[in-house]
């Protein structure tokens, strides 16, 4: 996959010599920097690869005139929900918020979503939803978690196919640290996965490898 990576000096100057030349075959750069051809290959394939250069066969390089920043834009542009999603965490409506608070522990993650006897996505509880209702002088071990949650309508969520980017200006825009990834029924909707700032931030290191 194409990101933005660090350009060596040698990959500066084949840059240079393209942009300057183009199109110009492997040979006549290689000549040009006192090299041979198999030395500079490696530097080719990365810049080709990055998106900087193309290549046409018999013809040569020439440089396709993008910024790193254009080619970082385009490449996020590549990342879907589905390829960086996480394995959702999920309770019934009726459980107690004490199991709701256990949950999370066990399962080590800050969301869960709430689910109802058909499995139907119906609301969402945080961290802070939880600790709000352990501060009331509620009873805890048998308070309902959908007294507290969060509920549909208004829960914010994703599907499969969408891009990364659109997930991550959701949880800007409200605020939250993750969405459920849901696909649609007759009946309502089902949540098959999870999206959170974490897996957001896997995907910046990933695309900052270049993989
Ligand atoms: P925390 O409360 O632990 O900081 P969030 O920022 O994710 O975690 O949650 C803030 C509030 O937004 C909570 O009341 C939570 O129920 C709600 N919330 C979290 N995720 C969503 C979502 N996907 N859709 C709607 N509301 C959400």
């Amino acid at each position: 996959m194409v990101s933005t990576i660090e350009l060596n000096k040698r990959q500066e100057r084949i840059l240079e010599i393209v942009k300057d030349n183009g199109p110009i075959t492997g040979e006549q750069i290689a000549e040009r920097l006192n090299l041979t051809r198999a030395t500079l290959r490696p530097d080719l394939a990365i810049l080709t690869m990055a998106g900087y250069l193309d290549a046409r066969p018999r013809v040569g390089y020439f440089y396709t005139g993008k910024s790193g920043v254009q080619l970082l834009t385009e490449n996020l542009k590549k990342l879907y929900v589905k390829d960086y999603q996480s394995i959702p965490v999920v309770v019934n409506e009726n459980i107690a918020v004490y199991d709701a608070i256990v949950t999370m522990f066990l399962e080590d993650v800050g969301t869960l979503f709430v689910v109802d006897g058909q499995n139907l996505l119906v609301g969402v509880l945080s961290r802070k939803d939880l600790l709000r209702a352990s501060i009331g002088k509620q009873e805890l071990t048998t308070l309902p978690v959908n007294i507290i949650m969060t509920r549909m309508p208004n829960i914010t969520m994703c599907e499969k196919e969408d891009l990364l980017i659109d997930v991550a200006s959701k949880l800007i825009d409200k605020q939250i640290d993750a969405l459920p990834v849901v696909k649609e029924t007759d009946k309502g909707f089902e949540v098959i996965g999870r999206v959170t700032k974490t897996n957001l931030t896997k995907a910046l290191v990933a695309l900052a490898k270049n993989e």
